[in-house]
């Protein structure tokens, strides 16, 4: 996994980017939650389900298909938190995605099972440029602890700050 903290990137940027109108509150609460749901799964090697089993760590809760169904479950929360039904799938959605691509980023332990429950495949994408982050938080105070946090700042909360930044501007230049 990426460290949870890196996860929060995709949503926080869609709600700078999206602004306050189409993306209130309690929808970014609810994008928040559906970033680090997937690890969920991280639970399972204390219960003695193994990596590679299709309920293990990276298997079906980081599958597109659980994005799915939790954008689905998070947009018949859209009236209670004042957002539009198709905006909040859309942003649950990405939000949700977005944590297996980027652990599939990783450059350790097995792949992402991207098409469960329909294929247990695990993979990875092209270019795994992400030092994986260890699974005990205690170990990211060291030395491979800070080249896991540079990794991240370079290649998830960069891009993401640049893409809140160009929605910001969009925005404006729209208004
Ligand atoms: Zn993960």
């Amino acid at each position: 996994m990426a460290t949870p903290l890196s996860h929060l990137a995709v949503p926080l940027a869609l709600t700078l980017a999206l602004g306050p109108d189409s993306m209130p509150p309690g929808l970014m609460v609810l994008a928040l939650l559906c970033a680090v749901l997937p690890d969920v799964d991280a639970l399972g090697l204390w219960l003695g389900i193994p990596y590679a089993h299709p309920f293990g760590h990276r298997g079906f809760t980081h599958s597109l298909f659980f994005s799915v169904l939790l954008a689905a479950a998070g947009m018949l929360l859209a009236p209670a938190v004042g957002a539009a039904p198709a905006t909040a799938f859309g942003v649950l959605l990405v939000s949700a995605a977005s944590h297996g691509l980027i652990d599939a980023l990783t450059n350790g332990g097995l792949g992402i099972a991207f098409f469960s429950p329909f294929s247990s495949r695990r993979s990875f994408l092209p270019w795994r440029v992400i030092e994986v982050s260890p699974l005990r938080p205690a170990a990211l105070f060291s030395r491979h602890g800070l080249r896991v946090l540079r990794s991240e700042l370079r290649w998830v909360w960069a891009p993401c700050g640049v893409l809140a930044l160009l929605g910001i501007a969009l925005r404006e230049l729209a208004g």
